[in-house]
């Protein structure tokens, strides 16, 4: 795997500039006057109070949504050319402050500072410079039907888009909601996840410095089944993108469907297999498919948290992944050494922990870790099962954290049964040198993305998204931007044929 040159210095106490509730441009307190604070992973001290969005706070960052996007208003007169240019100058701020950024990302997540600034900031500047371009290629076609008429189609924004984001990957998520929807030219209502609300915030103010008109992108911090309800049912809203839970995704869309049937889009968990074939690079596979568990404390939807070995090789696997996952640095985020931090939250500390539990009662070995690292933060030791079977519940349910659960099996058909043994279904890998090998697995495994000799290679421009429970619709690239578009028809009679 490429190594990435060291990121700059973090800025290890970062200033908090921005607290309110964003809406048309202005900061406000929330209508109810409610605050709540936002901790620190590693110490759990509070970094400070943000206002607290409920449905009132909502209301009027729609309502300020709704008359940026009527026809006449700047934004909806605004050529596309220019919004490409908004969208450029908005990644060149972030850009300027990306050490900022990145070290607010790691106070508020807890992630280490180089994976905040070399992974989620670089992904952010990525994607707003990749959807810039898109702005002025939206376009429809010429249609060829019978008789004398003239058809085509419009590619054209679908209005007020209503966005839940996720505190794994904050700033990167948030991105990867708003810049395609300004791409198409909707405007935009977003609610941050409750344990990282900050790095969005002051993304919130490069948005008004970059010249967006107001009301165009409003960010509402607060809870999910408050701020985060009132979106999926709001009547006004026209779209909704939600990245989290599947529970939540499923409550998403009933009341989507129960208020204006707006569109939806969901990108959800997973419980995704990595397979390693018995030819596979031994000592390469094992780092990949550490990084594939272990990458951002395990808090990944795509996590490889199912790893199927085969029986030839399955000792020696073992052997080095407990090896490799004694040998990790775990520490403060904000030190250059350490591979790994605390996880977001007590309550994602208390489910990994608990799970571990499960696991021990189930009769899955335990290779290493399963505990609390140290006494203050939300840290836990990197931890390996093997001998785990899917009767298991950490075979099954989803973890979201840094456990390692290795499964033998015999051949093919074996693996395309068990891998397909889920309610998920957003990634799945394989490692294996026979080509036939990887493209029987390619085509029987169901999953949005297959990984063949290497995992997590997401990139902006190809789609990602879920079979079955791991979510709807796609994100990323151009198939990503077809969600933030309606199509009309228009039909126009002609004095001749054309
Ligand atoms: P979650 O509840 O699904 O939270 C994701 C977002 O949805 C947050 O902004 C949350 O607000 C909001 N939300 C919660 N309930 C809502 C509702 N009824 N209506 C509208 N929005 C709502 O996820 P979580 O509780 O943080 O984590 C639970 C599990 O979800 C994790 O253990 C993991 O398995 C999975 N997860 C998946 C992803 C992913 O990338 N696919 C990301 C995070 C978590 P709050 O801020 O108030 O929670
Ligand atoms: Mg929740």
């Amino acid at each position: 795997m490429a190594q990435l040159p060291p990121p700059p210095p973090a800025i290890k106490n970062p200033e908090i500039k921005y607290t309110q509730i964003f809406i048309n441009n202005e900061w406000v307190n929330s209508v109810s006057g409610k605050t709540f604070p936002t901790i620190n992973p590693t110490n759990r001290k509070k970094i400070c109070d943000v206002q607290e969005g409920d449905k009132a706070d909502i209301d009027k960052a729609v309502a300020a949504a709704k008359i940026a996007f009527e026809f006449g208003s700047p934004w909806q007169q605004m050529d596309a050319s220019k919004r490409c240019a908004l969208l450029h100058k908005f990644a060149d701020l972030v850009e300027r402050d990306k050490i900022y950024l990145a070290s607010l990302e790691t106070l508020d997540n807890g992630k280490p500072f180089k994976d905040a600034y070399s992974g989620d900031i670089t992904r952010v500047v990525g994607t707003f410079r990749y959807f810039a371009g898109w702005t002025d290629k939206i376009q429809g076609r010429t249609i060829p039907i019978d008789g004398n008429f003239f058809c085509f189609t419009r590619h054209e924004p679908v209005g007020v888009c209503g966005q839940i984001i996720p505190w794994n990957f904050p700033l990167a998520l948030f991105a990867l909601k708003i810049a395609p929807a300004l791409a198409c030219g909707n405007t935009v209502v977003i609610k941050p996840a409750e344990q990282t609300p900050l790095t969005v915030l002051y993304a919130a103010q490069l948005f008004k410095e970059a010249g967006f008109p107001p009301g165009v992108v409003n960010v509402v911090p607060g809870f999910g089944p408050t701020a985060g309800g009132a979106i999926s049912s709001h009547p006004d809203i026209n779209k909704t993108s939600f990245t989290g839970s599947t529970e939540v995704g499923q409550a998403i869309m009933v009341a989507a469907a129960k208020s204006n049937l707006k569109r939806v889009t969901l990108e959800l968990g997973g419980k995704s297999p990595l397979v390693v074939w018995k030819d596979a690079n031994l000592d390469d596979v094992v780092e990949w498919a550490e990084r594939a568990v272990f990458y951002n404390c395990g808090q990944m939807c795509t996590a490889g948290s199912r790893t199927y070995v085969h029986e030839d090789i399955y000792e020696q696997f073992v052997k080095k992944a407990k090896a490799r996952a004694q040998a990790k640095v775990i520490g403060d985020p904000f030190d250059p050494k350490s591979e790994y931090g605390p996880q977001v939250s007590e309550e994602q500390f208390n489910k990994i922990l608990e799970l571990i539990q499960d696991g021990v009662k189930d009769g899955a070995v335990l290779e290493c870790g399963g505990q609390r690292y140290g006494t203050e933060g939300y840290y836990i030791q990197p931890t390996v099962f093997s001998n785990v079977t899917e009767d298991m519940k950490i075979g099954r349910e989803e973890i979201f954290g840094p456990v390692q659960s290795i499964m033998k099996f015999k051949d093919m058909e074996e693996i395309i049964a068990r891998a397909n043994d889920t309610k998920y279904g957003l990634a799945a890998a394989i490692f294996t040198e026979d080509i036939d090998t990887a493209l029987t697995f390619t085509s029987r495994v169901k999953a949005g993305t297959v990984w063949v000799n290497c995992y997590n290679k997401t990139s902006i421009s190809s789609p990602f998204g879920g079979f079955k429970m791991s979510g709807m619709g796609r994100e990323f690239g151009e198939y990503g931007l077809q969600a933030y578009t309606e199509i009309k028809n228009v039909v126009m009679k002609t004095p001749v044929k054309l």
